[in-house]
Protein backbone atom coordinates (compact mmCIF):
# COMPACT_ATOMS: atom_id res chain seq x y z
CA UNK A 1 0.00 0.00 0.00
CA UNK A 2 2.81 2.29 -0.39
CA UNK A 3 2.37 5.83 -1.80
CA UNK A 4 -1.08 5.28 -2.46
CA UNK A 5 -2.68 8.29 -3.32
CA UNK A 6 -6.33 9.52 -1.42
CA UNK A 7 -8.69 12.37 -1.80
CA UNK A 8 -9.65 11.96 1.83
CA UNK A 9 -7.45 10.04 4.82
CA UNK A 10 -9.02 10.12 8.26
CA UNK A 11 -6.98 8.51 10.85
CA UNK A 12 -9.34 6.46 14.35
CA UNK A 13 -12.88 5.04 13.77
CA UNK A 14 -14.17 6.56 16.48
CA UNK A 15 -17.35 8.66 16.22
CA UNK A 16 -15.59 11.86 14.84
CA UNK A 17 -13.70 9.79 12.42
CA UNK A 18 -16.98 7.28 11.12
CA UNK A 19 -19.06 10.16 10.85
CA UNK A 20 -16.52 12.19 8.69
CA UNK A 21 -16.31 8.62 6.35
CA UNK A 22 -19.41 7.96 6.36
CA UNK A 23 -20.53 11.72 5.23
CA UNK A 24 -17.68 12.07 2.49
CA UNK A 25 -18.21 8.20 1.47
CA UNK A 26 -22.11 9.37 1.15
CA UNK A 27 -21.42 12.59 -1.26
CA UNK A 28 -19.55 9.89 -3.37
CA UNK A 29 -15.60 10.69 -2.46
CA UNK A 30 -12.90 8.50 -2.47
CA UNK A 31 -12.06 8.15 1.46
CA UNK A 32 -9.57 5.81 3.61
CA UNK A 33 -10.28 5.13 7.34
CA UNK A 34 -7.37 4.44 9.39
CA UNK A 35 -8.36 2.43 12.94
CA UNK A 36 -5.46 1.12 14.96
CA UNK A 37 -7.82 -1.36 16.78
CA UNK A 38 -8.88 -4.58 15.18
CA UNK A 39 -12.25 -3.57 15.13
CA UNK A 40 -13.59 0.16 15.56
CA UNK A 41 -15.02 0.85 18.66
CA UNK A 42 -13.65 -2.08 20.35
CA UNK A 43 -11.41 -0.18 23.08
CA UNK A 44 -13.45 3.05 22.72
CA UNK A 45 -14.39 4.74 26.15
CA UNK A 46 -17.51 6.77 26.79
CA UNK A 47 -20.09 6.72 29.64
CA UNK A 48 -22.42 6.17 27.17
CA UNK A 49 -25.04 8.90 26.95
CA UNK A 50 -25.46 10.55 23.41
CA UNK A 51 -27.73 13.11 22.18
CA UNK A 52 -29.44 11.86 19.16
CA UNK A 53 -30.17 15.01 17.43
CA UNK A 54 -26.09 14.63 16.34
CA UNK A 55 -26.93 10.83 15.03
CA UNK A 56 -29.90 12.94 13.17
CA UNK A 57 -27.57 15.93 11.41
CA UNK A 58 -25.09 12.83 10.27
CA UNK A 59 -27.78 9.96 8.97
CA UNK A 60 -31.79 11.34 8.61
CA UNK A 61 -33.65 9.00 10.01
CA UNK A 62 -31.39 5.83 9.24
CA UNK A 63 -29.72 6.31 12.87
CA UNK A 64 -32.90 4.56 14.33
CA UNK A 65 -31.58 1.46 13.42
CA UNK A 66 -28.12 1.94 15.29
CA UNK A 67 -27.42 -0.45 18.06
CA UNK A 68 -28.67 2.20 20.46
CA UNK A 69 -29.33 0.62 24.08
CA UNK A 70 -32.45 2.46 25.59
CA UNK A 71 -34.15 6.00 25.42
CA UNK A 72 -33.11 8.01 28.52
CA UNK A 73 -36.49 8.74 30.31
CA UNK A 74 -35.48 8.77 33.82
CA UNK A 75 -33.53 11.48 35.31
CA UNK A 76 -31.61 11.17 38.26
CA UNK A 77 -29.54 13.57 40.32
CA UNK A 78 -27.74 12.08 43.21
CA UNK A 79 -25.79 13.92 45.70
CA UNK A 80 -24.00 11.49 48.10
CA UNK A 81 -22.40 11.20 51.57
CA UNK A 82 -19.94 8.82 52.71
CA UNK A 83 -22.93 6.34 53.56
CA UNK A 84 -26.04 8.27 52.52
CA UNK A 85 -27.60 9.83 49.18
CA UNK A 86 -30.35 12.36 48.22
CA UNK A 87 -31.49 11.62 44.65
CA UNK A 88 -33.48 14.36 42.89
CA UNK A 89 -35.71 11.34 40.70
CA UNK A 90 -37.80 12.71 37.26
CA UNK A 91 -39.33 10.62 34.78
CA UNK A 92 -40.27 12.37 31.95
CA UNK A 93 -43.73 12.50 30.37
CA UNK A 94 -43.96 10.02 27.08
CA UNK A 95 -45.14 12.75 24.98
CA UNK A 96 -41.47 14.12 25.45
CA UNK A 97 -39.45 14.24 22.67
CA UNK A 98 -36.75 11.44 22.71
CA UNK A 99 -33.78 13.76 23.37
CA UNK A 100 -31.01 11.00 24.22
CA UNK A 101 -30.10 7.01 24.25
CA UNK A 102 -27.54 5.25 26.36
CA UNK A 103 -24.97 3.81 24.24
CA UNK A 104 -22.30 0.67 24.14
CA UNK A 105 -19.30 2.30 21.93
CA UNK A 106 -18.27 -1.31 20.89
CA UNK A 107 -21.36 -1.69 18.97
CA UNK A 108 -22.45 2.18 17.79
CA UNK A 109 -18.71 2.85 16.35
CA UNK A 110 -18.68 -1.05 14.74
CA UNK A 111 -22.26 0.03 13.02
CA UNK A 112 -21.33 3.53 11.88
CA UNK A 113 -17.72 2.58 10.99
CA UNK A 114 -20.09 -0.83 8.67
CA UNK A 115 -22.55 2.27 7.11
CA UNK A 116 -19.38 4.01 6.01
CA UNK A 117 -17.88 0.79 4.39
CA UNK A 118 -21.47 0.25 2.91
CA UNK A 119 -21.48 3.59 1.75
CA UNK A 120 -18.52 3.52 0.13
CA UNK A 121 -15.42 4.18 2.47
CA UNK A 122 -12.12 1.93 2.55
CA UNK A 123 -11.84 0.76 6.37
CA UNK A 124 -8.83 -0.45 7.15
CA UNK A 125 -8.29 -2.03 11.28
CA UNK A 126 -5.48 -2.98 12.80
CA UNK A 127 -3.51 0.10 11.17
CA UNK A 128 -1.33 2.57 13.56
CA UNK A 129 -0.77 5.84 11.67
CA UNK A 130 2.54 7.22 13.51
CA UNK A 131 3.25 10.02 11.96
CA UNK A 132 1.68 13.62 9.38
CA UNK A 133 3.64 13.55 6.69
CA UNK A 134 4.06 17.45 6.12
CA UNK A 135 5.58 18.73 2.94
CA UNK A 136 6.47 22.14 1.79
CA UNK A 137 3.88 22.94 5.40
CA UNK A 138 1.42 21.24 3.78
CA UNK A 139 -0.07 17.81 5.28
CA UNK A 140 -0.10 15.26 2.70
CA UNK A 141 0.01 11.91 4.06
CA UNK A 142 0.38 9.67 7.17
CA UNK A 143 3.10 7.15 7.87
CA UNK A 144 1.81 3.71 9.25
CA UNK A 145 5.21 2.01 10.05
CA UNK A 146 7.44 2.65 7.09
CA UNK A 147 4.92 2.90 5.11
CA UNK A 148 3.56 6.43 3.24
CA UNK A 149 0.07 6.96 2.28
CA UNK A 150 -0.98 10.27 0.72
CA UNK A 151 -3.98 12.56 0.73
CA UNK A 152 -4.82 16.05 -0.40
CA UNK A 153 -6.79 16.20 3.35
CA UNK A 154 -6.16 14.42 6.35
CA UNK A 155 -8.63 14.63 9.10
CA UNK A 156 -7.00 13.71 12.72
CA UNK A 157 -9.84 11.78 15.08
CA UNK A 158 -7.61 9.86 16.70
CA UNK A 159 -8.67 11.10 20.11
CA UNK A 160 -7.99 12.48 23.30
CA UNK A 161 -3.71 13.18 23.67
CA UNK A 162 -3.95 13.20 19.56
CA UNK A 163 -0.43 12.29 19.46
CA UNK A 164 -0.36 12.70 15.81
CA UNK A 165 -2.16 16.58 16.03
CA UNK A 166 1.25 16.76 18.43
CA UNK A 167 3.89 15.72 16.76
CA UNK A 168 2.87 18.10 13.63
CA UNK A 169 3.22 20.69 15.79
CA UNK A 170 -0.56 21.68 15.70
CA UNK A 171 -1.58 20.69 18.75
CA UNK A 172 0.23 21.91 22.69
CA UNK A 173 0.96 19.15 24.76
CA UNK A 174 -1.97 18.09 27.09
CA UNK A 175 -1.38 19.15 30.51
CA UNK A 176 -2.99 17.66 33.79
CA UNK A 177 -4.97 21.02 34.10
CA UNK A 178 -6.94 20.21 30.85
CA UNK A 179 -7.89 16.77 31.35
CA UNK A 180 -10.01 14.52 33.25
CA UNK A 181 -9.83 10.85 34.27
CA UNK A 182 -12.14 8.23 33.49
CA UNK A 183 -12.94 4.92 34.35
CA UNK A 184 -16.18 3.08 33.54
CA UNK A 185 -17.47 -0.40 34.68
CA UNK A 186 -20.14 -2.56 32.33
CA UNK A 187 -22.50 -4.56 34.74
CA UNK A 188 -24.31 -6.95 33.26
CA UNK A 189 -27.71 -7.71 34.31
CA UNK A 190 -31.01 -9.49 33.45
CA UNK A 191 -32.87 -6.88 31.68
CA UNK A 192 -36.02 -6.90 33.90
CA UNK A 193 -34.05 -6.71 37.15
CA UNK A 194 -32.76 -3.31 35.86
CA UNK A 195 -36.15 -2.69 34.84
CA UNK A 196 -37.51 -3.42 38.62
CA UNK A 197 -34.46 -1.35 40.35
CA UNK A 198 -34.56 1.87 38.31
CA UNK A 199 -38.57 1.80 38.19
CA UNK A 200 -38.12 1.38 34.43
CA UNK A 201 -41.25 0.15 31.69
CA UNK A 202 -40.35 -1.26 28.53
CA UNK A 203 -37.21 0.48 26.66
CA UNK A 204 -36.80 3.50 28.82
CA UNK A 205 -33.78 3.97 30.07
CA UNK A 206 -32.30 5.97 33.45
CA UNK A 207 -29.36 8.30 33.78
CA UNK A 208 -28.26 8.85 37.05
CA UNK A 209 -25.39 11.49 37.97
CA UNK A 210 -23.30 11.76 40.84
CA UNK A 211 -21.67 14.75 43.02
CA UNK A 212 -20.12 14.32 46.55
CA UNK A 213 -18.34 11.52 47.99
CA UNK A 214 -18.20 9.41 44.90
CA UNK A 215 -15.11 10.93 44.36
CA UNK A 216 -13.66 11.74 47.68
CA UNK A 217 -14.19 15.21 47.84
CA UNK A 218 -12.14 15.93 44.48
CA UNK A 219 -13.06 17.79 41.34
CA UNK A 220 -15.54 15.60 39.49
CA UNK A 221 -18.79 13.02 39.43
CA UNK A 222 -20.10 9.55 38.97
CA UNK A 223 -22.49 8.42 36.07
CA UNK A 224 -25.03 5.43 36.24
CA UNK A 225 -26.66 4.41 32.68
CA UNK A 226 -29.09 1.74 32.19
CA UNK A 227 -28.46 -0.54 28.88
CA UNK A 228 -30.64 -3.02 27.59
CA UNK A 229 -29.16 -5.75 30.03
CA UNK A 230 -26.02 -4.01 31.59
CA UNK A 231 -25.68 -1.20 33.27
CA UNK A 232 -22.37 1.93 33.21
CA UNK A 233 -21.53 2.75 35.98
CA UNK A 234 -18.56 5.16 36.47
CA UNK A 235 -16.61 8.07 37.23
CA UNK A 236 -14.71 11.05 36.13
CA UNK A 237 -12.06 12.94 38.18
CA UNK A 238 -10.13 16.55 37.42
CA UNK A 239 -6.79 14.98 36.63
CA UNK A 240 -4.48 17.54 38.47
CA UNK A 241 -6.63 16.90 41.88
CA UNK A 242 -5.87 12.99 42.05
CA UNK A 243 -2.23 14.03 40.96
CA UNK A 244 -2.36 15.67 44.77
CA UNK A 245 -4.62 13.54 46.61
CA UNK A 246 -4.19 10.24 48.59
CA UNK A 247 -6.50 8.41 46.59
CA UNK A 248 -6.49 6.97 43.08
CA UNK A 249 -9.31 6.46 40.61
CA UNK A 250 -9.13 2.28 40.95
CA UNK A 251 -10.15 2.93 44.55
CA UNK A 252 -12.57 5.36 43.91
CA UNK A 253 -14.95 3.10 41.48
CA UNK A 254 -14.26 -0.25 44.20
CA UNK A 255 -15.68 2.18 47.24
CA UNK A 256 -18.39 3.70 44.67
CA UNK A 257 -19.83 0.06 43.88
CA UNK A 258 -20.30 -0.95 47.93
CA UNK A 259 -22.02 2.71 48.66
CA UNK A 260 -25.07 2.02 49.92
CA UNK A 261 -27.38 4.08 47.23
CA UNK A 262 -25.03 1.86 44.89
CA UNK A 263 -24.52 -1.69 45.75
CA UNK A 264 -28.31 -2.84 45.95
CA UNK A 265 -28.60 -1.53 42.09
CA UNK A 266 -26.02 -3.87 40.42
CA UNK A 267 -25.61 -6.61 43.09
CA UNK A 268 -25.80 -9.98 41.48
CA UNK A 269 -24.02 -7.99 38.24
CA UNK A 270 -21.61 -9.88 36.34
CA UNK A 271 -18.24 -7.54 35.45
CA UNK A 272 -18.37 -7.23 31.65
CA UNK A 273 -15.90 -4.61 31.05
CA UNK A 274 -13.69 -2.59 32.97
CA UNK A 275 -11.76 0.60 31.06
CA UNK A 276 -10.30 3.62 31.49
CA UNK A 277 -9.56 6.63 29.32
CA UNK A 278 -8.83 10.66 29.21
CA UNK A 279 -11.09 13.14 28.88
CA UNK A 280 -10.25 16.67 27.29
CA UNK A 281 -12.20 19.12 29.59
CA UNK A 282 -10.10 21.92 29.05
CA UNK A 283 -12.67 23.92 26.61
CA UNK A 284 -11.55 26.35 24.87
CA UNK A 285 -8.38 26.62 26.96
CA UNK A 286 -7.09 23.90 25.35
CA UNK A 287 -8.38 23.80 21.84
CA UNK A 288 -5.75 23.78 19.10
CA UNK A 289 -5.31 25.20 15.67
CA UNK A 290 -8.13 22.79 14.58
CA UNK A 291 -7.16 22.96 11.04
CA UNK A 292 -4.02 23.44 8.99
CA UNK A 293 -2.90 23.11 5.60
CA UNK A 294 -4.36 19.99 4.43
CA UNK A 295 -5.08 18.93 7.80
CA UNK A 296 -8.17 19.40 10.01
CA UNK A 297 -8.63 17.85 13.40
CA UNK A 298 -12.22 16.62 14.97
CA UNK A 299 -13.63 15.02 18.01
CA UNK A 300 -11.69 14.89 21.20
CA UNK A 301 -8.40 15.12 19.30
CA UNK A 302 -9.22 18.98 18.75
CA UNK A 303 -10.72 18.96 22.72
CA UNK A 304 -14.46 19.03 21.98
CA UNK A 305 -16.05 18.47 24.90
CA UNK A 306 -18.10 19.86 28.05
CA UNK A 307 -18.95 18.71 31.11
CA UNK A 308 -21.19 21.36 32.97
CA UNK A 309 -21.70 18.84 35.98
CA UNK A 310 -25.40 18.16 34.54
CA UNK A 311 -24.27 16.28 31.25
CA UNK A 312 -21.03 15.27 29.58
CA UNK A 313 -20.72 15.61 26.28
CA UNK A 314 -17.94 14.63 23.50
CA UNK A 315 -19.69 12.14 21.45
CA UNK A 316 -22.07 14.85 19.85
CA UNK A 317 -19.97 17.28 19.39
CA UNK A 318 -17.83 14.54 17.76
CA UNK A 319 -20.18 13.16 15.32
CA UNK A 320 -20.24 17.27 14.78
CA UNK A 321 -16.88 18.01 14.06
CA UNK A 322 -16.48 14.69 11.98
CA UNK A 323 -19.85 16.22 9.80
CA UNK A 324 -17.94 19.84 9.66
CA UNK A 325 -15.13 18.41 8.57
CA UNK A 326 -16.71 16.42 5.61
CA UNK A 327 -18.52 19.23 4.31
CA UNK A 328 -15.11 21.24 4.65
CA UNK A 329 -12.92 18.72 3.04
CA UNK A 330 -15.65 18.04 -0.10
CA UNK A 331 -15.77 22.10 -0.96
CA UNK A 332 -11.75 22.14 -1.11
CA UNK A 333 -11.67 19.19 -2.85
CA UNK A 334 -14.43 20.76 -5.41
CA UNK A 335 -12.07 23.90 -5.22
CA UNK A 336 -9.08 22.11 -5.68
CA UNK A 337 -7.72 24.05 -3.00
CA UNK A 338 -6.14 22.26 0.39
CA UNK A 339 -4.55 25.37 1.86
CA UNK A 340 -5.82 26.39 5.66
CA UNK A 341 -7.54 29.62 4.23
CA UNK A 342 -10.00 27.16 2.15
CA UNK A 343 -9.82 25.09 5.11
CA UNK A 344 -10.64 27.86 7.30
CA UNK A 345 -14.48 26.74 6.76
CA UNK A 346 -14.52 24.27 9.15
CA UNK A 347 -13.76 26.80 11.61
CA UNK A 348 -16.73 28.77 10.65
CA UNK A 349 -19.03 25.37 10.52
CA UNK A 350 -18.02 24.80 13.79
CA UNK A 351 -18.66 28.29 15.45
CA UNK A 352 -22.47 27.52 14.60
CA UNK A 353 -22.50 24.76 16.92
CA UNK A 354 -19.45 23.19 18.90
CA UNK A 355 -17.57 26.30 19.57
CA UNK A 356 -20.63 28.16 20.80
CA UNK A 357 -21.46 25.93 22.92
CA UNK A 358 -18.12 25.69 24.30
CA UNK A 359 -18.56 29.27 24.69
CA UNK A 360 -21.42 29.10 27.04
CA UNK A 361 -19.75 26.98 29.24
CA UNK A 362 -16.03 28.10 29.31
CA UNK A 363 -16.72 28.91 32.82
CA UNK A 364 -18.27 25.78 34.08
CA UNK A 365 -14.73 23.85 34.42
CA UNK A 366 -13.17 26.70 36.73
CA UNK A 367 -16.40 26.97 38.73
CA UNK A 368 -16.25 22.93 39.51
CA UNK A 369 -12.87 22.91 40.30
CA UNK A 370 -12.71 25.60 42.80
CA UNK A 371 -15.86 24.88 44.32
CA UNK A 372 -15.15 22.35 47.43
CA UNK A 373 -18.63 22.71 48.44
CA UNK A 374 -19.82 20.65 45.82
CA UNK A 375 -18.38 17.46 46.52
CA UNK A 376 -18.36 17.63 50.68
CA UNK A 377 -20.24 19.76 52.09
CA UNK A 378 -23.28 20.60 50.18
CA UNK A 379 -23.81 16.67 49.28
CA UNK A 380 -23.70 16.40 53.78
CA UNK A 381 -26.23 19.59 53.75
CA UNK A 382 -28.47 17.90 51.54
CA UNK A 383 -28.40 15.27 53.60
CA UNK A 384 -29.09 16.95 57.03
CA UNK A 385 -31.98 18.93 55.44
CA UNK A 386 -33.58 15.59 54.67
CA UNK A 387 -32.57 13.95 57.63
CA UNK A 388 -34.07 16.74 59.87
CA UNK A 389 -37.12 16.71 58.00
CA UNK A 390 -38.30 13.45 58.30
CA UNK A 391 -36.95 12.61 61.14
CA UNK A 392 -40.13 12.68 64.05
CA UNK A 393 -38.93 11.47 67.21
CA UNK A 394 -41.17 13.26 69.80
CA UNK A 395 -39.19 15.98 70.47
CA UNK A 396 -40.67 19.39 70.17
CA UNK A 397 -41.32 20.04 65.89
CA UNK A 398 -39.12 22.62 64.51
CA UNK A 399 -40.56 24.89 61.66
CA UNK A 400 -38.52 23.78 57.94
CA UNK A 401 -37.17 27.22 57.62
CA UNK A 402 -35.15 26.99 61.01
CA UNK A 403 -34.33 23.39 60.26
CA UNK A 404 -32.44 24.64 57.03
CA UNK A 405 -30.65 27.49 58.27
CA UNK A 406 -29.26 25.45 61.53
CA UNK A 407 -28.26 23.04 58.45
CA UNK A 408 -26.48 25.66 56.27
CA UNK A 409 -24.69 27.13 59.25
CA UNK A 410 -23.87 23.26 60.85
CA UNK A 411 -21.80 22.53 57.08
CA UNK A 412 -20.91 25.88 55.25
CA UNK A 413 -21.79 29.79 56.25
CA UNK A 414 -24.96 31.55 54.53
CA UNK A 415 -22.06 33.65 52.95
CA UNK A 416 -20.62 30.83 51.26
CA UNK A 417 -23.21 29.54 49.71
CA UNK A 418 -24.65 32.93 48.39
CA UNK A 419 -21.15 33.37 46.71
CA UNK A 420 -21.30 29.81 45.46
CA UNK A 421 -24.48 29.81 44.15
CA UNK A 422 -24.52 33.48 42.32
CA UNK A 423 -20.51 31.56 40.51
CA UNK A 424 -22.65 29.05 39.62
CA UNK A 425 -25.42 30.66 38.34
CA UNK A 426 -22.67 33.23 36.02
CA UNK A 427 -21.12 29.97 34.94
CA UNK A 428 -23.93 27.05 34.28
C1 LIG B 1 -15.50 7.67 31.24
C2 LIG B 1 -16.02 8.52 30.13
C3 LIG B 1 -17.36 8.86 30.10
C4 LIG B 1 -17.86 9.63 29.05
N1 LIG B 1 -19.20 9.84 28.99
C5 LIG B 1 -19.74 10.48 27.93
C6 LIG B 1 -21.15 10.54 27.75
O1 LIG B 1 -21.93 9.98 28.52
N2 LIG B 1 -21.62 11.24 26.69
C7 LIG B 1 -20.80 11.83 25.77
O2 LIG B 1 -21.29 12.44 24.81
N3 LIG B 1 -19.45 11.75 25.89
C8 LIG B 1 -18.91 11.07 26.94
N4 LIG B 1 -17.54 10.94 27.03
C9 LIG B 1 -16.69 11.57 26.02
C10 LIG B 1 -16.75 10.78 24.73
O3 LIG B 1 -16.49 9.43 24.98
C11 LIG B 1 -15.70 11.31 23.73
O4 LIG B 1 -15.86 12.70 23.62
C12 LIG B 1 -15.86 10.65 22.36
O5 LIG B 1 -15.62 9.28 22.46
C13 LIG B 1 -14.89 11.27 21.35
O6 LIG B 1 -14.95 10.56 20.14
P1 LIG B 1 -13.73 10.61 19.11
O7 LIG B 1 -14.17 9.90 17.91
O8 LIG B 1 -13.24 12.00 19.00
O9 LIG B 1 -12.54 9.83 19.86
P2 LIG B 1 -12.43 8.31 20.27
O10 LIG B 1 -13.75 7.74 20.58
O11 LIG B 1 -11.39 8.25 21.35
O12 LIG B 1 -11.88 7.60 18.95
C14 LIG B 1 -10.56 7.74 18.51
C15 LIG B 1 -10.23 6.56 17.65
O13 LIG B 1 -8.95 6.76 17.04
C16 LIG B 1 -8.21 5.54 17.09
N5 LIG B 1 -6.80 5.93 17.02
C17 LIG B 1 -6.09 6.64 17.91
N6 LIG B 1 -4.83 6.87 17.48
C18 LIG B 1 -4.76 6.26 16.26
C19 LIG B 1 -3.73 6.15 15.30
N7 LIG B 1 -2.54 6.71 15.50
N8 LIG B 1 -3.97 5.45 14.13
C20 LIG B 1 -5.20 4.87 13.93
N9 LIG B 1 -6.22 4.96 14.82
C21 LIG B 1 -6.01 5.65 15.95
C22 LIG B 1 -8.63 4.95 18.44
O14 LIG B 1 -8.37 3.55 18.50
C23 LIG B 1 -10.12 5.26 18.43
O15 LIG B 1 -10.87 4.27 17.77
C24 LIG B 1 -17.00 10.14 28.05
C25 LIG B 1 -15.65 9.82 28.09
C26 LIG B 1 -15.17 8.99 29.09
C27 LIG B 1 -13.71 8.59 29.08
Amino acid sequence: MSDEHFPVIVVGAGLAGCAAAYRLAKAGYDVLLLERGKRPGGKNVSGGRLYSYALEALMPGEWLDAPLEREVRREMIMTMTERGAVTVNGLLSPNHSGTSYTVLRSKLDGWLAKKAEQAGALVMTGVTATEIVIKDGKACGVLVGDERLEADIIICADGANSLLAENAGITNKVTMENIALGVKLVVGLPEQTINDRFNLSGEDGAACLMVGDCTKGLAGGGFLYTNKESLSLGLVVDASSIKSAKTNIADMIEELKEHPAISPLIVGGQLLEYSAHLIPEGGLNMMPKVFDNGLMIAGDAAGFVINSGLTLRGMDYAILSGIAAAETAIKSIQAADYSAEQLNQYEVMLRLNVLSDMETFKKVRGFMKDTAGLYTAYPKLAETIFKSIFTVDGRPAKRISKVMINSILSHTSVWQLIKDGVKGALSL
